[in-house]
This record gives structure tokens, sequence and C-alpha cells, in this order.
């Protein structure tokens, strides 16, 4: 299976050795051609703005964009990767990929120093909750009818993962746990492309 992760800012080493904990070796994806053959691509968390600017800046925008709209390729979007997959930001104009019918909030739990971990339940993995670390964590304040929530956060209900189809977006770290469930589950929807 060809999965990528997007390598213009962010944790994408800690991605990429998650995937290789499930024996998939990740390709950097800096450019268009990149993209190329790709079942799967993840939009590692860093800082939105930057990535999507970077992403204008590499062309990469459209390109990435319209294979997910072809549905050629499955993507997870991970804090920031998440914010770049939705179509609308409260109160920020930045470049967005807007494939994902979802509202969101950045920095909704605070400044750095609010960076927190929970126990979060997710529909569709097994083996009881995931231990989900938010750091400047976006919310999802909105969603329209075809996208299926995930998870809530535990005690105020805030929506923390989202999929839509094979678009998986969540606003919490999974790479930089041992937990590999959701990793696992990402493979599973990349699996569905091309069948
Ligand atoms: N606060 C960042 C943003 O708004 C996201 C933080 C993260 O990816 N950990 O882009």
């Amino acid at each position: 299976m060809n999965v990528g992760v997007l390598a213009l800012q962010g944790d994408v080493r800690e991605h990429a050795r998650a995937l290789g904990d499930l024996g998939v070796q990740a390709s950097e994806v800096r450019l268009p051609k990149d993209l190329e053959d790709l079942q799967g691509l993840i939009i590692p968390g860093g800082e939105s703005t930057t990535i999507g600017k970077l992403m204008v800046i590499f062309d990469m925008l459209e390109p990435i964009r319209q294979r997910i709209m072809a549905e050629e390729m499955a993507v997870w979007g991970t804090c920031a990767g998440m914010i770049l997959l939705s179509k609308n930001v409260v109160g920020h104009t930045q470049p967005l990929l807007r494939v994902m019918n979802s509202t969101i909030q950045r920095n909704a739990f605070g400044s750095q120093v609010a960076s927190f971990e929970a126990d979060v339940p997710i529909a569709g993995i097994e083996g009881g909750p995931f231990p989900a670390v938010f750091i400047r964590a976006p919310l999802v304040e909105a969603v329209g009818p075809e996208v299926e929530v995930l998870a809530r956060l535990p005690g105020d209900g805030s929506i923390v993962a989202i999929q839509e189809d094979l678009m998986l977006a969540t606003a919490f770290h999974p790479e930089i746990v041992d937990d590999r469930r959701l990793h696992r589950h990402f493979l599973t929807v990349c699996a569905r492309v091309d069948s």
C-alpha cells in the first residue's frame, strides 16, 4: 500500500514511524508528482496557516484537492490537518483544501499550556477509549449531514473526530502515543480506494 505524509511542516516523522510499525513504509510528500500512486495521504499536525501557505507556494493545494474529490486517495488530517481539510474555519481566512463539510474552531481549548490528554471513545475503534493528546487543538463546531461524528470529548461533548467517506479528521495527535488503532483504521480506509 502506498501511503504518504505531507512533509511541508509539522510532525511528519511521528506519523511515518506509526505507519512503519504497521508494516507500511510512508513516503514524504512535498511536490505534486509525489501524489502519484498514493492510496492515502496524512496531513500532520503543526501550524495550519504555515502548512497552508507552503501548500500554495509548492503548488500542492489544487492537486491534493483534485485527488481527494476524485476519490483516488484517502486522506487523514490530524489537528492542523483537520483544519486544512475543512470547508470553514471560524474567524480566519487562510488557505484550506475545503473538502470536508465541517466548520472548525482553531485553538478551541486555549493556549499551549491548555494542552491536555483525555481518554476518548471512538466509534468503530474497538478495545476501549483512545489516549488522545490535544495540543492547541481545534474542535469541530458543525458538520454537514454526510459527515459521521466518530468521537466527542467526554465532559463537554465537543466533536473531536469525524469521517466523511474516505476522509478522516482528528483534533488530537494519535502519532505521538504508542496506540496504533487509528493508524490501522486509516489503512483500512486507504484499502477501500480502487476497490
Ligand atoms: N493550533 C494549530 C493551528 O491552529 C494546530 C495545532 C496542532 O496541530 N497541534 O493550526
